[in-house]
């Protein structure tokens, strides 16, 4: 760990933080009883390992026999060294499965041999192309077979995330369970500290969000929770902070 803990320090849980750790536990259990075929999407961002380390735990007790959710991890091969080391951490540690989906390797080859290495930073679509390889493609495999998934949006993250649900049944699909929306920050690093749970060390460099390395920055005091993704880019676009996983396809 750094010596300097961003997470000791913004560690600050709401009055009600035991009324909505409640509230997640239970609506954990409920999705799990819905849901046979359940797996987390996990950044390894400090929401993810704060619902990953629930599911561990909703595991551990004795009556859950019938417990079958995994965790997956989208490996874009482009992640920092930091959530590297603790995606391995995971994967040797956790009694959770923790799959991990990597892009085409040919596409992803192609794309940089036609576009060059950094082609994310000239132009929206030329990003929007790149996560599609890296990210959307592989989502669609990790969720193959899967009736509904979990992850760790909130509300207060970002104006485009204000009015996330609980329980997103937009896609006939998959339903998406997102247990956090009520957290904040505070909540959320409160947890990490109480239960000791591993966490990416990204997070005391001032990286509240974790993507991929070249379209990830530290944030200032101050700013958004996202405003270190894809800095570069008009804040106010459709797509504006969100890498197509979370967006829905147009009918
Ligand atoms: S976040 Fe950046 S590097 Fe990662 S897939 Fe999207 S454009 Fe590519």
């Amino acid at each position: 760990m750094a010596s300097f803990s961003v997470v000791a320090m913004q560690a600050s849980p709401s009055k009600n933080f035991d009324e909505k750790l409640a509230a997640t536990q239970a609506l954990l259990r409920k999705a799990l009883k819905d849901h046979v075929k359940i797996t987390q999407a996990s950044s390894l961002g400090a929401e993810d390992v704060v619902i990953t380390h629930l599911l561990e735990a909703i595991k551990a007790e004795a009556t859950n026999a019938n417990f079958s959710a995994d965790v997956f991890v989208l490996n874009t091969g482009k992640l920092h060294a930091e959530t590297l080391s603790l995606m391995a951490k995971q994967q040797s540690t956790s009694p959770l499965m923790v799959r991990v989906f990597e892009p085409v390797q040919e596409q992803a080859i192609q794309f940089v041999k036609t576009n060059g290495e950094m082609a994310m930073r000239e132009s929206v679509d030329l990003r929007m192309a790149c996560c599609h390889i890296r990210k959307v493609e592989p989502l669609k495999r990790a969720l193959q077979g899967y009736t509904a998934w979990i992850t760790g949006m909130r509300r207060e993250q970002s104006a485009a995330r204000a009015d996330v649900p609980a329980v997103d049944t937009s896609d006939s699909v998959r339903t998406k369970y997102n247990p956090l929306t009520d957290w904040t920050w505070g909540d959320v690093l409160h947890y990490i500290v109480t239960h000791h749970v591993p966490y990416n060390t990204l997070i005391d460099q001032f990286y509240p969000s974790i993507g991929c390395e070249p379209c990830t920055r530290a944030i200032s005091l101050g700013e958004d929770f996202r405003a270190g993704r894809w800095w570069w880019e008009d804040k106010e676009g459709e797509n504006a902070k969100e890498c197509g996983l979370h967006v829905k396809e147009k009918q």
